[in-house]
């Protein structure tokens, strides 16, 4: 049985998150099984010890740097369970520390450690080495998330353009109260009766819960608990950002993976342009992924290609070019795929693009060529970043992470934009513009203005609030974010959050400071 240990340098590294924030703890522990998590927990609610739930602390919200008490780091519990088959699709039960990577690796090459398996699960496991191949679709950029930290963050990623976040692909959920218990919900099981919600714990006993009134704007969205009348209850606890409990096993749905996987990378010589094409494919159907990079990023990738080895595989983008749109074609059959490249093809050319500066793949190395592309931004800003620290910068990542319907898309660049001239700020902006969420990162060269960025990321906040936006669209909000969450939805539906964690958590004991802080007499 896993016990606490002493928080000593060794692990040191466990109070950071790719935030770059820090914390403090005094104790770390990595369970190894549902058991120790139950008992872990059980310790920690006996002495009223605070904990937060570690994956792999890809995050960049700051949600699982420690703000005192004991560090859960699940990420030794990575192990497959199980496998299901309805007649139609594949199901996958893991843990939770397993990392996005290995899990779609094994997808892949069709090969699973089965010696957890019952019987059953083996024989399944046996029809799914011969049948076709099938695919996990959401695709936060850094793979080496752990499944667990992807559903607590409802994460995203390119290809939810089209297939949606990672909520829809969780069939169930075992989690781990803060006292210990065990809590199982799966997806066409118990639902709200309007805002009224049960939630039935393994020992019998029941949480009866008022869902919070609030009404979520209609856009990709990962800000707050997740709640609507009538609700499956599973999916209150996706997305709820380590405050309500530990994920300790989960159920992932597979689909089909296409037979055609086709990436496009379109060049434009102006940001205008690129935004116009935007606005017109979005009406199209059949493209998984829309992406967007500014003339800032591309300037980054092109230092990044002239410095380094790991950067040398980065196609050579000609300077004319102001920003890059990425999309990936998915499609059964190549006169399918051949169909919607002509539509992109014709949408391009309407936005004044020449055929020359696209470039297509079609094979899995060229794929992931443009594929390591769209990543090597946010990594060369993480380097960025720490570099300006060396120096003696005391400063975080600056990343917004805000959505907003279609119809505002030109009005928030337009805002972006103005405001970051109005300060004098440098940044870089990519990402998911097919979702109207692109990702605006400032590079502040002083404290003033890594000051000033907070502040303009407030202003922001309100600006997107106001028209309709989620103040998180898909890192969640963590301890950076907790300010505009409460921009988003004001102080009453914060409290009304805050009575649904305390039913939860009693004790406020989980990813304390993530969300909204604790408040007396609620
Ligand atoms: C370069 C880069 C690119 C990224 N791109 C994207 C992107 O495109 N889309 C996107 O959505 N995200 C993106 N991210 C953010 C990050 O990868 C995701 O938020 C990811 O889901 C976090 O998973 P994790 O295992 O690292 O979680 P952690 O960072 O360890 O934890 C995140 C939160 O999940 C909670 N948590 C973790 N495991 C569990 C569990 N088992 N039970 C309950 N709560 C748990 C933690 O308490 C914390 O609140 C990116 C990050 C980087 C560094």
């Amino acid at each position: 049985m896993e016990t606490i240990r002493k928080l000593s340098e060794e692990y040191a590294g466990y109070l950071r998150d790719e935030s770059r924030n820090s914390g403090t703890a005094e104790g770390i522990a990595f369970p190894l099984g549902t058991e120790d998590v139950v008992s872990l927990m059980k310790e920690c609610h006996g002495k009223g010890v605070r904990v937060t739930v570690q994956g792999a602390r890809t995050g960049l919200a700051a949600a699982a740097v420690p703000d005192g008490g004991v560090i859960m780091n699940l990420s030794r519990m990575n192990r497959v369970l199980g496998m299901r088959f309805d007649g139609k699709t594949y199901y996958v039960t893991v843990e939770p520390g397993l990392s996005l990577l290995e899990f779609r690796k094994m997808l892949s090459t069709k090969r699973f450690d089965s010696s957890c398996f019952s019987e059953e699960s083996r024989e399944v496991y046996a029809r799914f080495a011969k049948d076709g191949e099938f695919f996990f679709s959401p695709d936060p950029t850094e793979a080496t998330a752990s499944i667990g930290g992807m559903a607590a963050c409802n994460a995203s990623g390119a290809r939810t353009y089209r297939y949606g976040p990672t909520r829809p692909y969780i069939e169930a959920l075992t989690m781990v109260l803060a006292d210990g218990r065990v809590l199982r919900e799966k997806r066409g099981g118990d639902r709200a009766e309007g805002l009224k919600a049960r939630f039935v714990c393994d020992d019998g006993s029941a949480i009866e819960a008022e869902l919070p009134t609030l009404v979520m704007p209609k856009v990709k969205n990962a800000s707050g608990y997740f709640v609507e009348p009538d609700m499956e209850l599973i999916d209150l606890l996706i997305g709820s950002d380590g405050s309500l409990g530990a994920f300790t096993e989960i159920e992932l749905r597979l689909q089909p993976l296409p037979s055609f996987i086709w990436g496009v990378s379109l060049l434009f010589e102006d940001e205008a342009s690129a935004l116009d094409f935007t606005l017109g494919i979005q009406k199209e159907e059949g493209y998984a992924a829309l992406e967007f990079f500014d003339s800032d990023a591309l300037d980054i990738l092109r230092s990044q290609k002239k410095k380094g080895a790991a950067f040398a595989a980065l196609p050579e983008i000609p300077p004319r070019v102001s920003s890059v749109i990425y999309t990936e074609i998915h499609a059964d059959s190549e006169e399918e795929a051949l169909e919607r490249l002509f539509t992109l093809g014709s949408a391009f050319e309407k936005a004044g693009g020449r055929e020359e500066d696209s470039w297509i793949a079609r094979d899995g190395s060229e794929l992931d060529r443009l594929i390591f592309f769209r990543h090597a931004i946010p990594e060369s800003v993480n380097m960025l970043i720490d570099q300006k620290r060396k120096s003696g910068l005391n400063i975080t990542k600056m990343s917004s992470d805000m959505s907003v319907p279609s119809g505002e898309l030109k009005n928030v660049m337009a805002m972006y934009r103005s405001t970051i001239k109005e300060l004098g700020l440098k940044s870089a902006a990519w990402g998911h513009i097919g979702n109207n969420h692109v990702h605006f990162n400032i590079l502040p060269d002083s404290e003033e203005q890594y000051a000033a960025s907070k502040e303009l990321f407030k202003r922001w906040a309100a600006w997107v609030s106001a028209h309709g936006g989620a103040v998180s669209a898909e890192h969640g909000v963590g301890k950076l974010k907790a300010d505009f969450l409460t921009v988003m939805y004001g102080e009453e539906h914060i409290d009304e959050m805050r009575r649904l964690k305390r039913l939860f958590d009693p004790k406020w004991q989980l990813g304390a400071g993530n969300m909204f802080s604790e408040k007396e007499g609620i």
